[in-house]
C-alpha cells in the first residue's frame, strides 16, 4: 500500500549568516516569489522567520531610519504570507543577539551556536522569537501560534535544556535534526552522523535530541529530511554548480566589484573566511559533497529538478519501508540562496498533482501530531542499552 506523504515546504527565511546581504533582495522579492508559486498549484508552504535579526533591526531603528523602514517591510511581508494561508514559525540565529551597527553594516558578535549559552540566555531568545511572531500574527489570526521549531545551522544536540525549553514554550515539535550532517568549523560543531532515527517522527533523549527515547516526551523531533543523489545526477549537478560559480566569480571580478551572493554560500559561510580563494571554494563546494558519498540536505534551493525528482523517489522509497499509512516529512529552503525558481516551479507542479502527496503547513503538522494521526517512535525497552 502506497502511503500518504504529509509534505511541508518550508524555508528558512534571514539575511546571510554574517548580516549581510539586502532584505529586499534575499527575503521580502524571493518570499513573494515562492508564495506566488504556491499559489499558482494549490498548496501552501511554511517559513522559518529569522526573528533575531528583525528584533535587532527594531533595536537599532531610532539612530537609523533606513533600519526601521526594512524591519516595517519584513513585519508587512510576513504579515501578506500569513494572510495568504501559509505558515510562519519561529527560527533563531543567536549570532544576532549581540551585534553593532556602523557605516551600513552589521557586525554580529552573538556565538553562532544556541548550546554555546546559558540555558537563560536561550530561554529569552525564545521568550522574545515567540512573542514577536505571535504580536505579529494574532490580529490576524487569534489562534496563532509558534508550534515549531528550527535552530539556526541546525544547532539543537546535544544540550541539557534546549528541548525541555522548547517544549516550556509549547513547541509541539523540533525539526533542526538532519541525519548524517557533521559540521567541525570555526563557528559550528556538530555531529548528526549517527543519529538513532533520522526520517520518522520520534521522542527525542531530552538532552539529546540525536536519540530516540524509550517513552513518550513532551517534545516531538521530527527531522528535516536528507537522501543520497545518484552518482551521475549529483556529479553532474555539482560540476555544473562549480562551473556557475567560477564564472560569475570571474565575472564580477572583471566588474572590478566584490563578488555578490551568487549561489548558495550555505553551510559553507559558516566556515569561510574572505581570504579563500575561488578555487578552495569551488572544491569545498562542488567537489567534497560528492566525495562524501552524495549525502545531501532536501533543500531545494541547493538541488536541480533532477535531484528534487530523486529526493521524492527516496521519501517515497522510505516512506514505504516504514510500512506506515501516514507519514510527515519536512522539506527545507533558503529563500536567500535561490538563484532560479524554474526547478522549483516544475518540482512543485508534480507534488501538487501527486495522489499520495498531501502538502501541509508545518501547524497542520502539529496538530495532526497532536490528533495521534502520526506514529511517534519510541525505542522498544528491550533494545536500551
Ligand atoms: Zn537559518
Amino acid at each position: 500500500m502506497q502511503p500518504t506523504i504529509h509534505l511541508a515546504f518550508v524555508d528558512d527565511w534571514e539575511l546571510s549568516g554574517d548580516g549581510s546581504g539586502d532584505a529586499r533582495e534575499l527575503q521580502f522579492a524571493p518570499m513573494r516569489k515562492l508564495v506566488e508559486i504556491y499559489n499558482a498549484h494549490g498548496i501552501r508552504g511554511s517559513f522559518n522567520a529569522e526573528v533575531l535579526q528583525q528584533l535587532a533591526f527594531r533595536q537599532f531603528q531610532n539612530e537609523h531610519p533606513e533600519l526601521k523602514a526594512l524591519a516595517d517591510d519584513w513585519d508587512n511581508a510576513v504579515r501578506e504570507t500569513f494572510r495568504a494561508g501559509h505558515d510562519v514559525q519561529l527560527h533563531l540565529h543567536p549570532q544576532w543577539s549581540s551585534v553593532d551597527y556602523a557605516g551600513g553594516k552589521w557586525k554580529l558578535n552573538g556565538d553562532w551556536s544556541i548550546l554555546n549559552y546559558s540555558a537563560e540566555e536561550a530561554r529569552s531568545m525564545i521568550a522574545r522569537g515567540k512573542e514577536y511572531l505571535e504580536n505579529l500574527l494574532r490580529p490576524i489570526d487569534p489562534g496563532y501560534a509558534s508550534i515549531s521549531f528550527r535552530s539556526g545551522s541546525w544547532c539543537i544536540a546535544p544540550s541539557p535544556f534546549m528541548l525541555n525549553l522548547l517544549a516550556e514554550f509549547g513547541i509541539v515539535f523540533d525539526m533542526s535534526i538532519v541525519g548524517g550532517v557533521s559540521y567541525q568549523t570555526r563557528r559550528i560543531n556538530l555531529d548528526y552522523s549517527n543519529c538513532e532515527e533520522d526520517f520518522l517522527p520520534y521522542y527525542p533523549v531530552m538532552a539529546d535530541a540525536r536519540r530516540v527515547s524509550d517513552k513518550p516526551e513532551p517534545i516531538v523531533c521530527i527531522p528535516t529530511n536528507h537522501f543520497y543523489g545518484s552518482r551521475r545526477t549529483t556529479f553532474q549537478h555539482h560540476v555544473r554548480k562549480a562551473a556557475a560559480k567560477v564564472k560569475s566569480r570571474v565575472a564580477s571580478e572583471a566588474a572590478a566589484r566584490p563578488a555578490g551572493r551568487t549561489s548558495a554560500a550555505y553551510g559553507h559561510e559558516w566556515a569561510q573566511s574572505d581570504s579563500d580563494s575561488t578555487l578552495r571554494r569551488v572544491l569545498n563546494k562542488g567537489v567534497a559533497p560528492y566525495i562524501k558519498g552524495r549525502h545531501l540536505i532536501s533543500d531545494l534551493a541547493q538541488l536541480d529538478y533532477a535531484l528534487m525528482c530523486e529526493m521524492l523517489q527516496s521519501i517515497r522509497r522510505r516512506a514505504r519501508a516504514s510500512g506506515l499509512t501516514d507519514v510527515p516529512v519536512i522539506l527545507e529552503n533558503h529563500t536567500k540562496d535561490i538563484v532560479d525558481f524554474t526547478d522549483i516551479d516544475r518540482f512543485i507542479a508534480d507534488v501538487a498533482k501527486a495522489s499520495d502527496i498531501k502538502c501541509v503547513t508545518l501547524t497542520e503538522l502539529a496538530r495532526e501530531l497532536r490528533r495521534g494521526r502520526f506514529a511517534i517512535k519510541t525505542r522498544p525497552a528491550s533494545t536500551h542499552e
